[in-house]
């Protein structure tokens, strides 16, 4: 990642390379496969308690099922991104000492990572808030919003633990939705009314057919798409944040200029080759036989 050494405000920020925002397991101590607790369920095929061991990890920390995760039932596994957080924490402020290697610090580890993913996360939507926006001054909030978060997952320990990630939210919210006002503006959703009409935040469109719809501009934040098809459709400047894709069809959907799309919403979907995807994004490796 692409570190600040000052929380201060600099307007002429190059943008954040996102790249640096992707996971690189092989750096990370598998804190998503010890943090976090699970549930039985469709998506992971046991209960395994928080702050422990998977029981498919192995000691040097790679995952003993990876090439049959989906068939052996921990499709969650697959859809589940870090944004680059694993890697950092384990890197930078653990300085390459692991959990096994120094288990006094388990419990702050797995805090800590539980704190960086999200703020990670956040920086994923600003880097992209801060190249679509043509506002000056949005474009100032968004790097300065940027710089606090990347001197915290970057600084002292204490004061990841200590951060108020809640109000960080909030306001990384507000700059995403204003940028995103701005984006959609420039666009003119073609169609009926009837389905302008349910093209809206939070929208339940489980399992609908919107196949080959020109949705530009709309706004889909948070919206319902599981099991929606949505094959050919294009989705150029359409705000996607939080919208849920499981098992949606996105075969030669126009994902490449969508707003706020991540990988974990498109490892929950279903897709192929012809899927046109933005550049920073991979094509999840279950669609190459789609
Ligand atoms: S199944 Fe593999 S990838 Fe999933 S949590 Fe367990 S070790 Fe990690």
């Amino acid at each position: 990642m692409q570190t600040t050494s000052t929380n201060s405000a600099e307007p002429s920020s190059p943008a954040l390379d996102r790249q640096s925002l992707r996971p690189d397991c092989g750096k990370c101590f598998a804190l998503c496969c010890t943090a976090f607790g699970f549930a039985r369920s469709a998506d992971f095929a046991l209960d395994k308690p928080p702050g422990s061991p998977c029981q498919n990890l192995a000691p040097d920390f790679s995952c003993t099922i990876h090439d049959s995760l989906r068939p052996r039932g921990f499709r969650g596994c697959t859809v589940f991104d870090c944004f680059g957080a694993g890697q950092n924490l384990s890197q930078g402020l653990f300085a390459g000492k692991s959990w096994l290697e120094n288990p006094e610090t388990k419990d702050e580890m797995f805090s800590a990572f539980k704190a960086a993913r999200q703020l990670h996360e956040m920086l994923w939507y600003l880097a992209e808030a801060q190249t679509r926006t043509f506002d000056p001054d949005t474009s100032r909030r968004a790097v300065q919003l940027r710089n606090r978060i990347e001197h915290a997952v970057c600084g002292e320990l204490p004061e990841l633990l200590s951060l108020d990630i809640q109000d960080l939210h909030s306001q990384v919210r507000s700059t995403l939705m204003d940028v995103s006002a701005e984006v959609r503006a420039s666009y003119f959703a073609a169609g009926d009314d009837h389905l302008e009409s349910a093209l809206k935040p939070g929208a339940d469109l489980m399992g609908k057919s919107l196949r080959s719809r020109q949705l530009c501009g709309a706004d889909l934040r948070g919206a319902y798409l599981i099991g929606a098809d949505l094959r050919g459709s294009d989705f150029s400047g359409v705000d996607l944040l939080g919208a849920d894709f499981r098992d949606a069809r996105l075969e030669r959907a126009d994902l490449s200029k969508a707003l706020y799309l991540t990988q974990p919403q498109l490892n929950a979907a279903r897709g192929s080759r012809a899927t046109l995807l933005p550049s920073d994004l991979k094509m999840p490796s279950h669609w190459h036989n789609g």
